[in-house]
């Protein structure tokens, strides 16, 4: 049986590795699902990670915004790393500052997460030369909730209880039905959903041999290429890049206090209590050390 160890998982994230900033990482061998009128529905199998890495999946995290020039610019989130990014750091100071409603009003994009792993395409109608092949897939934060979701043990109204399940495992995983719609925003998987836990399989439900396992293990791609490095960057560093393409706007002061309109210096916490205990925890920017540590216990 192939089985990969998870121990390794949490420190890696910490120590993302020491590469040189500005790594490439675009991906190659990337599985794209075909739309058909507006809509897919694929069946997918997330894979473990080669057995050169630690976790099944890569994270990147950056903040999109709109320059004074117009076009859409991207900076990266340091949070992922564990460090202070500027544009989370300005954002928490909004919602000190501000009622819910107001904050997201003025906040800037909350960083988008984006992760890769290695899939298995067991049946895919509108692509069928896709099936049977290992590629990288990328996907968002949504699908990152259904796996979390997946992987930990909970109470059903129905069934009662059921013990969360590590979907990537060749064994006892379980097949992700991808639905996606095709909105202006890309595709929307929300309605995406994992079967039950079983082996992993053909498109006819026949399970593979593991021989046939093996020669799949031997096709993972590595996924750290896919991987932002952010290590070398520092929270100045994005600060400029930022504010470069927003020119005329200053996000924080020479003593890194934030600039907020309508907010005097130094009067940050001037909103009231009874307001302020209504923020949805939800909304604030959460921290990637919270996320991280809750994923590495649904792994034990
Ligand atoms: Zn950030």
């Amino acid at each position: 049986m192939i089985e990969r160890n998870f121990d390794d998982y949490f420190k890696q994230i910490q120590d993302v590795a020491a590469k040189k900033s500005g790594t490439s990482f675009t991906i190659e061998n990337e599985f794209v699902p075909v739309m058909v009128n507006g809509s897919c529905e694929i069946v997918l199998r997330l894979l473990p990670q080669p057995k050169s890495e630690a976790a099944p999946f890569i994270e990147n995290r950056s903040h999109s915004f709109q320059g004074t020039d117009g076009k859409w610019h991207v900076v990266d989130c340091l949070r992922k790393a564990g460090h202070k990014c500027p544009i989370c750091d300005w954002n928490s100071a909004v919602y000190d500052a501000f009622p819910k409603e107001e904050a997201k009003k003025i906040a800037k994009k909350k960083a988008k997460r984006s992760f890769v792993s290695n899939v298995l395409v067991i049946k895919n109608p509108a692509d069928p030369n896709t099936e049977g092949k290992v590629y990288r897939f990328k996907y968002g934060i949504q699908i990152m909730q259904k796996i979390l979701e997946k992987m930990t043990d909970r109470e059903d109204p129905d069934k009662g209880f059921i013990k969360g399940m590590n979907v990537f495992d060749y064994y006892k995983g379980a097949n992700l039905i991808y639905k996606a719609r095709q909105t202006n925003f890309g595709p929307n998987p929300e309605d995406s959903y994992f079967g039950d836990q079983k082996p992993i399989s053909d498109k006819n439900n026949v399970p593979l041999t593991d021989a046939e396992i093996q020669a799949i293990d031997d096709q993972l791609y590595p996924l750290k290429p896919c991987e932002k490095d952010t290590s070398n960057e520092t929270w100045e560093d994005v600060l400029k890049t930022y504010e470069k393409f927003r020119e005329g706007e200053k996000l924080f002061d020479e003593n890194k206090e934030p600039i907020i309109p309508g907010i005097a210096k130094g009067n940050r916490a001037a909103t009231n209590e009874s307001v302020r205990s209504e923020l949805d925890e939800a909304d604030v920017p959460e921290t990637s050390a919270e996320v991280s540590d809750e994923f590495f216990d649904t792994l034990k």
